[in-house]
């Protein structure tokens, strides 16, 4: 069977119940160091900063590049306007760092409690500060979970992007410069001249496109931003995500076959890196091969990690759970799947929580708000948001992919020694 139509074959349980997950703000986290001339600016409460805050540390060697404008009380009471306060914040932090090329207005509940349209004030804003780009994106909690703050924001970007109809290959979302340059590295072996990122490094530097692009998500929670670009003439490649030997040489493969390069030189040119990842992942297979894993649902990677997990490392799945399953991204990974595994979509965290108790697996995966208590309860746990913070694509990061997962269990090992 075709893997789209294996995944829609595929039974998922569906649960709509109370959620334990992280909001779209924690994506500035990573987002902030990538794109290097942005600045992200939360219209949010002293929550919203205090999550900033405690999640990314303080910056010793360098200004931040995020910070939040505090709605205050009255401004929740509808007795300030709050429009004219943004704006002067704004006009002082532009005044202030003349570095800043792309300023984000980050929306969080807050905000959208008040009815405060960031997408106008971006527009008002914008004709005001030549030389630097004002868009908005939301990062509210409502309804959402964390790592859909860097789908909205790449999302924004979209319509940004000039015309151009040239060939290329785009790849989406945002890397580690070190896993990003390898990737270059590598496609400029296989022979693809024109290689450009979403998001850049600089917003100077952010990419046309047009009918000639094709686009390798390096994401699987990329839904909307993949819909943006579909809609200026782009077209996916899809394929397993780039997590260990297996889904980084399919994901390479996609782009290969898609620009013509020929099988023997994409053999030969991913070889040495395909082999060295295998070499790393036999390293932790003897203590991952057979010890069981329960996905709860945060970070939206569950599936392809599940596939990796799975059939390069020997775990059994007990249940894979993902809070969205976009069911044609994930199609190869989910095809890959061993047959029979539970796929669960939302969640109802009192009922899932008792099947982790029942299961007992060996490692559950799971947000910061879950991990004590399971850990209190016995049980070893691995924080799913370490996954997103931590270079975990391609060849060269495989081994470290494997160990987050075997250090929790080396670490039960000692403790119970
Ligand atoms: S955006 Fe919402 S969920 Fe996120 S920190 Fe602010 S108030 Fe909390």
């Amino acid at each position: 069977m075709a893997p789209a139509r294996a995944a829609e074959a595929l039974p998922v349980l569906r649960e709509r119940g109370q959620r334990e997950v992280f909001c779209g703000l924690t994506g500035i986290i990573w987002l902030h160091r990538k794109v290097q001339d942005a600045f992200f600016l939360v219209v949010g409460s002293r929550t919203c900063a205090h999550l900033l805050q405690s999640a990314a540390g303080v910056m010793v060697f360098a200004e931040p590049r995020f910070g939040t404008a505090i709605i205050e009380e009255r401004d929740l009471a509808g007795l300030a306007d709050a429009n004219e306060e943004l704006d002067k914040v704004v006009r002082q932090l532009l005044a202030r760092r003349p570095e800043i090329k792309l300023l984000f207005l980050v929306g969080s509940c807050p905000s959208e409690v008040i009815k405060l349209d960031l997408g106008r004030a971006a527009q008002r804003l914008n004709g005001s500060y030549p030389g630097v780009k004002i868009l908005n994106y939301s990062g509210s909690g409502i309804e959402t979970t964390f790592t859909q703050g860097e789908d909205a924001c790449l999302a924004a970007l979209v319509p940004e992007m000039r015309e151009d109809a040239v060939d290329q290959l785009l790849i989406v979302g945002a890397l580690p410069d070190v896993v990003e340059d390898q990737f270059r590295r590598l496609f400029a072996d296989l022979g693809i001249a024109r290689v450009e990122t979403l998001p850049p490094r600089r917003a100077k530097d952010l990419p046309g496109i047009g009918t000639g692009t094709r686009f390798l998500l390096a994401q699987p929670f990329l839904g909307d931003t993949a819909r943006m670009l579909e809609t200026r003439g782009a077209r996916h490649l899809p394929a397993m995500f780039p997590f260990g030997a297996e889904g980084t040489t399919a994901w390479l493969h996609a782009a290969a076959t898609e620009f013509g390069i020929d099988e023997m030189h994409f053999r030969s040119v991913v070889a040495p890196g395909r082999e060295r990842a295998k070499r790393a992942l036999a390293h932790h297979a003897a203590r991952l091969n057979g010890k069981s894993i329960f996905f709860m649902p945060d970070s939206q990677l569950e599936v392809p990690l599940a596939r990796f997990l799975a059939n390069e490392l020997g775990m059994t799945l007990v249940e894979v759970g993902t809070p969205y399953l976009h069911r044609s991204h994930l199609a190869d990974d989910l095809a890959a799947l061993p047959a029979g595994v539970q796929i669960s979509e939302g969640q109802d965290v009192d009922k899932q929580l008792d099947r982790v108790r029942a299961a007992k697996p060996d490692l559950t995966v799971c947000g910061l708000g879950l991990a004590n208590p399971l850990e209190r309860e016995g049980f070893s746990t691995k924080w799913a948001i370490e996954l997103v913070f931590s270079p975990v694509h391609g060849f060269e990061q495989a081994g470290d992919l494997a160990e987050l997962f075997a250090r929790p269990l080396v670490r039960r090992d000692r403790l119970t020694v």
